[in-house]
């Protein structure tokens, strides 16, 4: 499990690094519309704490 703590206070999840970036994408395009491509996989991934 991998966890990116969102500065909203969301914590996003994910079982591997594919799923983690794809559910951070799609919290960010839900979220944060404005940050839409502002990461790339290889920033998020390096955001991202083990669980
Ligand atoms: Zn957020």
């Amino acid at each position: 499990m991998k966890v990116v703590d969102c500065p909203c206070g969301t914590q996003v999840e994910g079982e591997t690094d594919e799923q983690l970036v794809a559910n951070v994408q799609q919290h960010i395009s839900d979220d944060h519309p404005e940050m839409v491509g502002t990461y790339s996989n290889e920033q998020i991934l390096e955001m991202a704490q083990d669980r």
